[in-house]
């Protein structure tokens, strides 16, 4: 049984529009997530989940909150979800996610879905109506003719890999098929692939091997990031990616050790090579790196 809780805000408005994922607010129906991958950061100290729960007045709060928004025009994209998965299994019941996604409709906000899960393809009907019908922010009209973004998250093509970092999640062959199935049903879709993990899935080999199948199933475009590790507590991605490390690839401890030595993520120089070789793999294969086009 699913903790519930209540809440008194829902809708959080960013300081800044990411670059990419261009979106100005973000709404989180669940506090953490039963997918339980190694390299989430949003479990342990960072950000003091420990918990999973439902938001069980979201929706009235989110009707609330984004009535306002909508009198004084305030449109913009909602990242569903920022901070957690929105298409868990417990959803398929609850259907919380989905009264969500009435309400932008009503409300008409353009939406950027992330996730990892299948359970999606149940919403393609009101994705296909807020992508006719969002209102964009003014700065985005004529740079944009979407109001729905659906993005699906992939780290590895690798099965066996994702099997150990990514339990609860789909296979990468069933997220790359759910990509083909939304890009069928005329849906804006791409691929974020992140996190890639250094030495492991960011070879120009594997790379390659990964935005051609997102090519090949039809994906608007494609993300590359890399893997950022936090913490040092029991539930902290860094201390359970450096075990995951350690059992299954141990030769590359040192490697990672000095390419995380300071911060979460890695050095701007490795970041660069990363940003170049996704960028050069995606022109080859006539895929955006980014929504829009710089
Ligand atoms: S699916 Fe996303 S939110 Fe859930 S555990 Fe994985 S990375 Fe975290």
């Amino acid at each position: 049984m699913i903790k519930e809780i209540t809440v008194k805000s829902i809708l959080n408005r960013h300081k800044k529009r990411d670059d990419w994922f261009l979106d100005d607010y973000s709404v989180n129906p669940f506090t953490g997530c039963t997918f339980g991958c190694k390299y989430c950061y949003i479990r342990g100290s960072k950000y003091g989940i420990d918990e999973i729960a439902v938001k069980i007045n979201a929706p009235e709060i989110l009707e609330r909150q984004l009535k306002r928004r909508a009198l004084k025009g305030q449109y913009g994209f909602i990242a569903l979800s920022s901070s957690t998965e929105p298409y868990q299994k417990f959803e398929e019941k609850l259907g919380i996610t989905r009264k969500i996604l009435e309400i932008i409709l009503k409300y008409r906000f353009p939406v950027h879905v992330l996730t990892k899960s299948t359970l999606v393809l149940r919403d393609i009907d009101l994705l296909k109506e807020i992508n006719r019908k969002a209102i964009l922010p003014e700065d985005l009209r004529g740079r944009l003719n979407h109001g729905a973004i659906i993005n699906i998250s992939i780290s590895t093509i690798d099965d066996g890999l994702s099997r150990i970092l990514e339990p609860g999640a789909p296979s990468p062959v069933e997220r790359f098929k759910l990509v083909k199935k939304l890009k069928e049903s005329g849906l804006f879709t791409g691929v974020s692939f992140i996190p890639v993990f250094p030495f492991i899935s960011d070879t120009k080999e594997h790379l390659d091997k990964m935005i051609k199948l997102a090519k090949e199933h039809g994906a608007d475009f494609v993300f590359v990031g890399a893997l950022t590790l936090f913490g040092k507590g029991p539930k902290d991605s860094k201390t359970l990616y450096y075990k995951f490390l350690e059992n299954r690839y141990p030769e590359l401890v040192r490697k990672y050790k000095s390419l995380y030595r300071i911060f979460p993520m890695p050095n701007r120089e490795y970041q660069k090579n990363l940003d170049h070789t996704a960028r050069e793999i995606c022109e080859k294969y006539g895929v955006r790196y980014k929504i829009l086009v710089d």
